[in-house]
């Protein structure tokens, strides 16, 4: 995928401020970040959203929660706590359409979107 960015960033062809890599996902700060820690979680592989998600994936998604929570221990978010987002098409306000996981953190995040019932 040339004109992906997220691939791009991925293969080392962007820039981007990389604060993990392995095999499988890179992680890199949000360039317009929302919060003090801002930071997206991508897989290598490029899945354009959570609908193109297949049951060969599930190793892949619990590997990106497992990265996910580490990245949270590193920028000493995980007391505090932290919000993961994930924009899903259209109506959802994605726009990179490479699979990608916010990590959300440092401040009290307001606009609960769920209200507790
Ligand atoms: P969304 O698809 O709605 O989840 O939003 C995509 C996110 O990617 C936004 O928060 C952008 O600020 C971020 N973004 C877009 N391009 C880059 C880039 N080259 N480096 C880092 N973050 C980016
Ligand atoms: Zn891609």
């Amino acid at each position: 995928m040339e004109d992906c960015i997220f691939c791009q960033i991925a293969s080392g062809k962007a820039d981007a401020e990389v604060v993990y890599q392995d095999e499988k996902v890179v992680a890199f700060k949000d360039i317009n970040p929302s919060a003090p820690v801002h930071i997206l979680v991508i897989p290598r592989e490029h899945i354009p959203s959570l609908n193109e998600l297949e049951s060969e994936h599930r190793e892949l998604i619990g590997h990106m929660a497992l990265v996910m929570k580490d990245l949270a221990q590193q920028f000493n978010i995980s007391e505090s706590g932290y919000r993961i987002v994930n924009n899903c098409g259209s109506d959802g306000g994605q726009i990179v359409y490479h699979l990608h996981f916010h990590l959300l953190g440092g401040k009290a995040l307001g606009g609960r979107l769920v209200q507790n019932q």
